[in-house]
């Protein structure tokens, strides 16, 4: 049966390599909708490939310069990427950042399966995105690499004999470098990911290891073991992509290459596999694997993670929202690369907690801590 996908994203890089998987599995899909913030040269190209029956600019100004060059609507604002949520098919969420939050409830409330890679969304409103879930019956398959490969593994597992999982995690531009070389660090040095080709955002995270704390958060709400199971292990060349243990000791692993279409097309297929659009692994070529502890003390906010999960309520929104706000100032060249983690701790330590917070609180609070200047 030929499964309908939208994508809210669809121009970034988990949203363009989605439709590269889709593309050499075209008999398999059709793209009903797609969603991208501003880039309206790329979502035509998509348009005049895919056909979807309508698409969404969230950029009002953009949107109306679109309209004049397609036959099909474009809707654009929050509005628009609602729509585009709510349509009937399975929701590629691969926007950045916590403007996820709605469209993904949005999905899950008209009873479409979400393949998540908008991290942010579950960390900052993780237990009501998954609460209501479970309520709808709405798989939530994660496109993230880790994450994918943690949920491969417990395929078939009863969840309950998980002793800990180990997320592995490159160390980022920064890993041999001194604490002092890094904490003036430029945009230019902090964008150039040694391993993965990513989005400005995701880059960043990935320099401060900030991307690693949200993973943990993500990984704790996926897979409700608590941060206390969850363990970082930086493993440069990325091939482990993520570990489970076992009650009984047994270590269940997950290898790939370093490819993003992998987990995207097991998210598209679950819980079918179909052929490979990449090649697949020669251990004898990649000869050795590494694997070391993090510098917690070098990469703060990978702390500041830790500590915002075991908090738990509305501290992983403040976290995140802190740190959204934090990365683009640092891109912007208002603050250092040190500031980043700074001013994250900053905004969690003003925080007053809300234990169990409406989904109208994280968002309030989220709005409240993007409208800090810096
Ligand atoms: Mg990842």
């Amino acid at each position: 049966m030929v499964k309908s996908i939208s994508i809210l994203g669809s121009t970034g890089s988990i949203g363009t390599q989605t439709l590269d998987v889709i593309k050499a599995h075209k008999a398999e899909f059709k793209i009903k909708s797609l969603a991208c913030s501003g880039n309206i040269d790329i979502l035509e190209s998509q348009i005049k490939v895919f056909s979807p029956e309508f698409v969404s600019v969230y950029d009002k100004e953009k949107a109306g310069i679109l309209r004049e060059r397609v036959d099909i609507s474009v809707e654009s604002g929050m509005k628009g990427l609602l729509d585009v949520a709510k349509t009937d098919s399975s929701l590629v969420a691969a926007m950045v950042g916590s403007i996820g939050i709605r469209p993904v409830i949005e999905a899950i409330n008209n009873g479409n399966d979400i393949i998540l890679a908008n991290k942010e969304t579950l960390v900052s409103a993780g237990n009501i995105v998954m609460g209501l879930a479970r309520k709808k019956g709405v798989s939530i398959i994660p496109i993230d690499s880790e994450h994918s490969a943690i949920f491969q593994c417990l395929c078939g597992e009863d969840m309950a004999s998980i002793r800990k999982i180990i997320l592995t995690c490159s160390g980022g531009p920064f890993r041999e470098k001194s604490f002092e070389e890094m904490r003036n660090a430029s945009p230019q040095e902090a964008l150039s990911h040694p391993m993965w080709n990513m989005g400005r955002k995701i880059s960043v995270d990935s320099a401060t290891l900030m991307n690693k704390g949200l993973e943990v958060i993500e990984a704790n709400m996926l897979f409700g073991v608590g941060p206390d199971k969850i363990e970082v292990v930086i493993h440069p060349e990325c091939i482990v992509h993520s570990l489970v243990e076992f009650s009984d000791a047994s270590v269940k692993a997950l290898l790939g290459i370093p490819d993003m279409k992998l987990p995207i097309q097991y998210a598209l297929t679950y819980p079918k596999r179909m052929s490979a659009c990449s090649a697949g692994i020669s251990l004898p070529e990649i000869g050795k694997l590494n694997f070391s502890k993090p510098d917690m003390k070098k990469f703060p906010c990978l702390g500041l993670a830790y500590s915002a999960a075991s908090i738990g309520g509305s501290m992983p929104c403040v976290m995140n929202a802190a740190n959204e706000v934090a990365v683009k100032g640092f891109l912007d060249g208002k603050i250092s690369f040190s500031g980043i983690p700074e001013f994250v701790k900053q905004e969690m330590e003003k925080h007053y907690l809300i234990k169990n917070p409406s989904l109208d609180s994280i968002l309030e609070i989220d709005e409240r801590i993007k409208s800090v200047q810096i």
